[in-house]
């Protein structure tokens, strides 16, 4: 009887340390999201933005929100206040990337025209995947294919080579994230690159 109190009391605790256990985690996930961290050299803006410098003259942060809340997987965050382009919504695809969502959402509802509207997701181009073969683990004798089998694009764009290492092949690549956001390596082995801007013109 002394035996099975004793071993009721043992599941219980430790019942009680995996609950423990799992809050805390949940509070570290939330804390870590909360402070998503912004690269200076490096904006992934949200589907169907202009270039980057028309992007910045059209987008009217202090207005709207629009994009940021419209996206279903709260993939868009503004640009913290330190930054010069402060409150500008951007993807960070190592915390949370683009879901590339059926109906493009974000993308029709910018009444300032610094989104284009875009009919479907295979038409998203919002940067391209690059790897770093000396972080990546299928380079440095750990076997990995995260990425390989989360890219969700038909054809994938990234394939695996004949010893089993991936590749980006950039055609089909529309820069959703999901490959950086998953990378087991920190810092990432494979990360979203934008588009470059074109010199400004005359029309801004
Ligand atoms: S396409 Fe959909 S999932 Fe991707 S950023 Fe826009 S609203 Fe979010
Ligand atoms: S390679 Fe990465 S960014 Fe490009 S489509 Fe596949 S998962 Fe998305
Ligand atoms: S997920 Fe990251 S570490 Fe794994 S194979 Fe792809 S790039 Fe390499």
């Amino acid at each position: 009887m002394t035996e099975e109190i004793g071993r009721r009391g043992f599941f219980r605790e430790g019942f009680r340390a995996f609950v423990r256990a799992l809050a805390e985690t949940a509070e570290a996930t939330k804390e870590f999201k909360g402070k998503r961290s912004i690269d200076r050299n490096r904006r992934i803006r949200p589907p169907g933005a202009l270039p980057e410098v028309h992007f910045l003259a059209t987008c009217e942060p202090l207005a709207c929100t629009a994009c940021i809340d419209a996206c279903p997987c709260d993939a868009i965050v503004p640009v913290p206040d330190s930054f010069p382009d402060a409150k500008t919504p951007v993807i960070v695809p190592s915390s949370r990337a683009c879901a590339s969502c059926l109906d493009v959402a974000c993308t029709h509802v910018c009444e300032f025209g610094a989104l284009i509207p875009i009919e479907s997701p295979d038409q998203i181009a919002m940067g391209v995947a690059i790897l770093e073969e000396e972080t990546c683990f299928a380079f440095n004798g750990t076997f990995c294919v995260t990425c390989y089998n989360i890219c969700p694009v038909t054809p994938k764009a990234i394939r695996l080579n004949e010893r089993g290492r991936p590749e980006v092949n950039e055609d089909p690549c529309t820069g959703c994230g999901i490959c950086e956001e998953r990378c087991p390596t920190e810092p990432r082995a494979i990360r979203i690159m934008p588009p470059q801007s074109p010199p400004p013109t005359n029309e801004l």
